[in-house]
């Protein structure tokens, strides 16, 4: 089933999607599930098991306060980025787990938590075992679940498809590039057109458009909180945060927003985001978190430097918005379907690749792409992307992914202007063939380089 552009764009907390937002949830879902069975006041005593990525790079991902917040019932989407470090605080200095937020109350901290790095569960590197104990110990609840990227959660005896599964009766579904321009070819619509159309289904029009702007809002809010802070990231890193200082010397240099500086803009764009994410701040999963400033990124250059940016009113920036996260999320739903945007699944190619590729469909949209051309935009950013690893230094996601996202923003800005200049009937790869091809690539990457912070530059820096 087509997976809705609100599913792609979720607003969550940092740093991570994949390991901070999908453990919240899953362990948010066991509490749930607890208290629908009947169970929850029960509880005496549980046990968490993290395996794989999730246990080898989950302290600097802030996955292990994540599963203690989920299990008091916290919701990335609800709990405040303020909240979060005040409560771990708590737990830490001996605080009881308050099990679902009003359930029983037991000893359990971050040293309660079962890591097993080196075990990876067959179905996805980010498994998690969520166990619930009577104070006679029978195991009341048993359950596995996978954080399976960009916050989605799917737990054992669900079809991983069952996250897209709504209900909803689209008029135009579609798996792949070659439905959806197929769709596009019998209608006479543009991606965007069908992105709407499909939406629709599932609410109103005006709710969608309303969604849609007040996740440009939370984008657009995130740079800006971001520009306002100073000093370095949290982690131990000590990675400096640069988009405050970069801020100021670029007002100062290009107060207009002149269309020789937009690399500039771009750029910071990207790093402020990236750096808001890096200190769990308020965040748009897009697609996924460590990728998170790409298409802010480039959102801004489509607001700020086409032609239709040009007409300076609030219907022309709703308008560009709209047809831009409508096709980056038609391309995103294309790669989520055929392969994956876990970093953890397929390196960084799928998270960061992905999110490039549905920035530059975003853009040739707004451009003025036809159908072909749009896809032809999110194929040329992806393709060169391809075998691109995850290497997070320190496990933390800041090197290389902070400056990677200011990169791939400006990859997606090239692949959408390459795209339109050429009429993209003499493109050879298309969209599905390159999807295929990094699925089939993260497939034999090596594990060293699929977010275990075990390869990579995350071996070869030396940490100071
Ligand atoms: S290297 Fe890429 S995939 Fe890995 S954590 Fe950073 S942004 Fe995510």
């Amino acid at each position: 089933m087509t997976v809705s552009v609100f599913d792609l764009f979720s607003i969550g907390i940092g740093p991570s999607s994949s390991h901070t937002v999908g453990p919240m949830a899953a362990a948010a879902d066991f509490i749930d599930k607890l208290r629908e069975d009947g169970y929850l006041h029960k509880v005496a005593n549980i046990q968490v098991d993290l395996f794989g990525s999730l246990a080898a790079t989950g302290l600097g991902h802030g996955t292990f306060g994540a599963v203690l917040l989920g299990l008091e019932g916290n919701r990335p989407q609800k709990i405040g980025p303020d909240e979060v470090d005040g409560r771990l605080a708590e737990i830490a200095d001996g605080s009881p787990l308050r099990l679902g937020g009003d359930g029983p109350s037991i000893k359990y901290g971050i040293d309660d938590l079962i890591k097993r790095p080196l075990t990876v569960l067959p179905r996805h590197a980010n498994g998690m075992r969520f166990q619930a104990f009577d104070a006679a110990g029978n195991n009341l609840f048993d359950r596995y679940s996978y954080s399976i990227g960009g916050g989605f959660v799917v737990h054992d005896g669900e079809d991983a498809t069952a996250i897209v599964q709504d209900g909803a009766k689209l008029p135009y579904e579609y798996t792949s590039g070659e439905d959806l321009a197929r769709h596009c070819k019998e209608t006479g619509m543009r991606i965007s057109e069908v992105g709407m159309a499909n939406e629709s289904a599932r609410s109103s029009k005006e709710e969608v458009v309303e969604r849609l702007l007040e996740i440009a809002s939370v984008m657009d809010e995130c740079a800006k909180h971001s520009l306002t802070r100073k000093g370095v990231l949290p982690g131990g890193l000590k990675t400096q945060r640069r988009a405050p200082k970069w801020y100021e010397r670029l007002k100062r240099i290009d107060p207009n927003h002149d269309v020789g500086h937009w690399l500039e803009w771009v750029n910071l764009i990207a790093l402020a985001v990236n750096e808001e994410n890096a200190s769990g701040g308020r965040i748009v999963t897009a697609p996924t978190n460590g990728a998170a400033g790409i298409i802010p990124a480039v959102l801004f250059y489509a607001l700020h430097y086409t032609d239709r940016a040009k007409e300076d009113t609030d219907e022309a920036r709703r308008s560009i918005i709209c047809d831009f996260l409508l096709a980056a999320g038609a391309v995103g739903s294309v790669i989520k379907e055929q392969s994956s945007i876990s970093g953890a699944e397929v390196g960084c190619q799928g998270e960061v690749g992905s999110a490039s590729s549905m920035a530059a469909a975003g853009l040739a949209e707004v451009m003025g792409g036809t159908p072909t051309q749009v896809m032809n935009a999110g194929e040329i950013a992806m393709e060169h992307h391809l075998g691109l690893t995850c290497d997070p230094v320190g496990g933390l996601v800041q090197v290389p992914c902070i400056e990677r996202n200011a990169i791939a923003a400006a990859t997606a800005v090239n692949a959408a202007r390459m795209a339109l200049f050429d009429d993209g009937d003499s493109a050879m790869v298309s969209l599905d063939a390159v999807v295929k091809t990094m699925k089939e690539t993260g497939a034999d990457m090596s594990n060293k380089y699929k977010e275990t912070a075990l390869g990579g530059l995350a071996v070869t820096v030396v940490e100071c």
